[in-house]
């Protein structure tokens, strides 16, 4: 039975035994669209996250997705351009139930304004990554991301936590949401700005964010009390970061951690100029978007230069995937990226051996089907720290959204062992029902996106999209249940390339052949992609792995 869904009634939360699809691999990717509704930012509109993501793109092209996902048998697949449905086909049992390509325009027209007049037009729509793949599973999706990241800063400069550390960010939606419970985990006092009180509000109901201040005195009473008792804390204030910011500084505070992820990779539809008010804005879009951009640029400007002060006077500053070191760049911050990425900055160790966000969803609707998952993991990784620490964390902190579900840095053959392993308790019902697993478009093998995950690799070939449309045509040959490319980035247009992936263990013997191809498939790309690039980790992986790797004398 589906559950009630408090904050969006009119989309229930899947789950129970009853199939409405002829199978469950159809039943399953007909539940991720569902959730992905149920937990995202505004599902009237069919926006999961992200500014614009969108699960579809528009409620006839939905109705008839959710139509042809019930009807379709085994050996057909079902064609999505940019959210609509345009081809039923028959293909053959093995070969993917969906594929979609979302958001990709040619080279030379990949630019915002040809985004949204083709948007306007009804002819495109953006999906994110998680959004239009029908992957997303709410906060919880990038949290580890936003923990690791924290927690590597904290190994670097803080003595391995970061309690007695003022963690200063922006950004409470469907993404930014995870920085408060991610910045408590790692011990931090974090100080999270947002314009918009609605979604403020929302973190707080949902338990991600503890505290919302009237104001941004008692906020910093709030984080200064917390810092010094080296107590971890969230505090959410209601403002604008373009202004919040340059005050803090004014004021001659400098938080330990600076970084940022208010919707900056859109002018329009994302970031809000400072003075204006979320019902000015949205009375620009149509006529004033010249206006608007103009506006959120000059913004962006003053909330960028106040970072560049802080990382001047010591503070570790990063920018968290949001585009906004880019923004300022084109607004005229020369030095804008004197800001680290993320990726470079913490986490490409990891992703050289393909180790990222691995996730799985419970299509019963059963958080002790997750539970049991974690249980599994601590059984069979029990020497990897990342995945026990995360594990004993996020059972103790992460309030289920939507499905419940789980996600975890898992790398080459632990994501397969671990799929296979599930696949086994599905069949054995010790699980009450199939678990679909997917990983985010920031993976190794996945993405192109030379202001994100390929800033700076080691010989040059950040802006190469080959990498995830390879990885797409693997993931097609090596049986995923659904495979996508998506293009966009800042203005949904020209700045990156991935490749997302669903594979559901139905407790079948074919589940196990499909979990098995594709997952090690995906990862030995990634690991490939790497050692191309020239990472030693990579090689390493490969020799200790027995990754299929050629490489020219
Ligand atoms: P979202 O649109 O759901 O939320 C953005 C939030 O920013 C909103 O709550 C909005 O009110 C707030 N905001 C906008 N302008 C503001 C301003 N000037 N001051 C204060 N608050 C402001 O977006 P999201 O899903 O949370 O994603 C945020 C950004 O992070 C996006 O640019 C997205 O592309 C990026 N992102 C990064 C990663 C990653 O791996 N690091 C992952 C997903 C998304």
């Amino acid at each position: 039975m589906p559950k009630a869904n408090p904050r969006h009634p009119n989309f229930p939360i899947p789950g129970g035994p009853e199939l409405r699809a002829k199978g469950w691999r159809q039943e399953a990717l007909l539940r991720l669209l569902e959730n992905v509704l149920s937990v995202g930012e505004d599902p009237d509109n069919l926006i999961v996250y992200a500014a614009l993501g969108k699960a579809a793109r528009n409620w006839p092209a939905h109705r008839a997705i959710v139509k042809a996902l019930t009807e379709m048998d085994e050996d057909q697949t079902l064609i999505i351009q940019s959210g609509k449905p345009v081809g039923l086909l028959k293909t053959h049992a093995k070969a993917p139930l969906v594929i979609m390509a979302n958001c990709n325009i040619v080279g030379q027209w990949a630019k915002a304004e040809v985004f949204y007049e083709l948007q306007r037009k009804g002819l495109i729509c953006w999906g994110g990554l998680t959004a239009g793949a029908w992957q997303y599973i709410g906060s919880q999706g990038v949290i580890q991301g936003t923990y690791e990241i924290f927690m590597r800063i904290a190994e670097r400069r803080f003595g391995g936590d970061l309690s007695g550390r003022f963690v200063l960010t922006a950004g409470l939606g469907g993404m930014g949401g995870a920085q408060p419970l991610a910045g408590r985990m790692a011990g931090a006092a974090i100080l999270c700005v947002d314009i918009d009180a609605e979604r403020a509000k929302k973190r707080r109901d949902i338990g991600y964010l503890q505290e919302i201040a009237p104001d941004l005195d008692t906020a910093l009473s709030m984080i200064d009390a917390a810092v010094k008792e080296k107590r971890a804390l969230s505090v959410g204030l209601v403002g604008n970061a373009a202004e919040i910011y340059p005050e803090i500084a004014r004021r001659g505070i400098v938080p330990d951690v600076v970084t940022d992820q208010t919707s900056a990779h859109d002018l329009v539809y994302g970031y809000v100029p400072k003075g204006m008010t979320i019902d000015q804005v949205k009375s620009l879009r149509d006529d004033g978007q010249g206006q608007l951009m103009a506006a959120s640029r000059a913004s962006i400007v003053e909330h960028v230069t106040a970072m560049l002060n802080f990382q001047k006077k010591g503070a570790e500053v990063f920018d968290n995937g949001n585009l906004i070191r880019t923004q300022a760049r084109d607004g005229g911050v020369a030095n804008a990226f004197d800001i680290p990425i993320f990726t470079e900055a913490y986490l490409r160790p990891l992703f050289a051996r393909a180790i990222g966000p691995f996730r799985w969803m419970a299509l019963s609707g059963e958080e002790s089907d997750i539970a049991r998952i974690d249980d599994l993991l601590l059984d069979m990784f029990p020497d990897n720290r990342i995945v026990t620490n995360w594990i004993r964390l996020a059972r103790e902190h992460i309030p289920f959204e939507g499905l419940p579900a789980r996600i975890a840095w898992l790398g080459h053959g632990e994501r397969t062992a671990l799929a296979r392993r599930v696949n086994e308790l599905v069949a054995s019902g010790e699980l009450k029902g199939p678990v679909a697993f997917s990983r985010d478009h920031l993976d190794a093998g996945a993405m192109a996106h030379p202001n994100i995950m390929t800033e700076r690799m080691k010989d040059g070939s950040d802006a190469i999209a080959d990498w995830p449309l390879l990885d797409a045509m693997l993931l097609c040959s090596s049986m995923a249940d659904l495979v996508v490319i998506h293009s966009g980035g800042g203005g949904y247009a020209g700045y990156m390339t991935s490749c997302g992936v669903t594979v559901v263990a139905d407790g079948t013997p074919d589940a196990d052949e499909r979990l098995d191809h594709a997952l090690t498939n995906d990862t030995s790309l990634g690991v490939i992609r790497y050692a191309d690039a020239g990472y030693d980790e990579s090689f390493e992986e490969i020799a200790a792995k027995g990754i299929g790797h050629l490489r020219l004398d």
